[in-house]
């Protein structure tokens, strides 16, 4: 899979399945901007690491729900590499409840990172891959877009929107050499399902066919097809990566 000396600009790249993105990317010789929001030691970081590899990385504290922030942010990017090529809108929350008990804000908190902020950043940064005739959109989804999870209804609304959202630019933005894709993580060990996976042990593996949790690198691995010169007839797919959690055979 070829990315080397592309450009790419990954959000919530500092924590889980957004850090290993930015590590696979640089690994394979992109050089890679990276958003974060709060965390600013853990994108200090995954800089620090990578550079001791010998590899680039850019570390731009921004928040995704605002579209000035990705305006600047993408302006930067830029200025600083002068494109763009690779945009994976990773950046996501969850805010669990039950809907009779959902306030406004923890609705709009989902919608806002987990959606809007795709929006955001895609609208940001699709002139200049269009003028360009080559991008890579990489969305962040979840099978909860397609499950009934009970309290999950922000959540599942914000990855239903990100799949319907992709699947539109990608008709969109085809003539142009740009494509659009989304990958659809099971239950992946990160911070955002530690408190789960501790509440639940063992009992979460067998739903899962293939009897493990997934691993970021699983989903990095599925972001750099997508990312890659090669993956250029694809466009428009929702790529469940789950372990056959959603296969419905047991
Ligand atoms: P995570 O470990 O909680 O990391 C979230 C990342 O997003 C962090 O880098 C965080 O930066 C950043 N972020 C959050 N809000 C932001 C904001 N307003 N502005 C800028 N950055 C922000 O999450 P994860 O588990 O790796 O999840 C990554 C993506 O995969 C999300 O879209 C999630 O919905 C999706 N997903 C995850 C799973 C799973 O099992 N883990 C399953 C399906 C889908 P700071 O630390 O600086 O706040």
């Amino acid at each position: 899979m070829t990315v080397q000396g592309r450009i790419a600009l990954v959000t919530g790249g500092s924590r889980g399945i957004g850090r290993a993105i930015v590590e696979s990317l640089a690994r394979h010789g992109a050089k890679v901007a990276f958003v974060y929001n709060s965390n600013a030691e853990a994108a200090t970081e995954v800089v620090t690491a990578l550079a001791a590899e010998g590899h680039e990385a850019w570390a731009i504290q921004a928040d995704v729900r605002s579209k000035p922030a990705a305006d600047k942010v993408v302006a930067d990017v830029i200025e600083k590499w002068g494109k763009i090529e690779i945009l994976v809108n990773n950046a996501g929350i969850i805010r669990d409840g039950l809907l009779a008990t959902m306030g406004a804000q923890q609705w709009q908190d989902v919608i806002d990172t987990n959606l809007t902020s795709v929006y955001n950043f895609c609208q940001a940064a699709t002139r200049q891959m269009m003028s360009q005739r080559y991008g890579r959109i990489i969305n962040m989804s979840s099978v909860a877009a397609d499950v009934s999870n009970p309290g999950q209804a922000n959540y599942a609304a914000s990855k239903g929107g990100v799949e319907g959202f992709t699947r539109c630019v990608a008709t969109e933005l085809a003539r142009r050499g740009v494509t659009a894709n989304a990958v659809a993580p099971g239950f992946i060990e990160t911070d955002m399902t530690v408190a789960v996976v501790n509440a639940a042990g063992d009992e979460i593996k067998k739903k899962i066919p293939v009897r493990r949790l997934g691993r970021p690198d699983d989903i990095s691995n599925a972001v750099l097809f997508f990312a890659a010169d090669e993956s250029s007839y694809v466009t428009g797919q929702i790529l469940k990566v789950d372990g056959g959690l959603t296969l419905g055979g047991l």
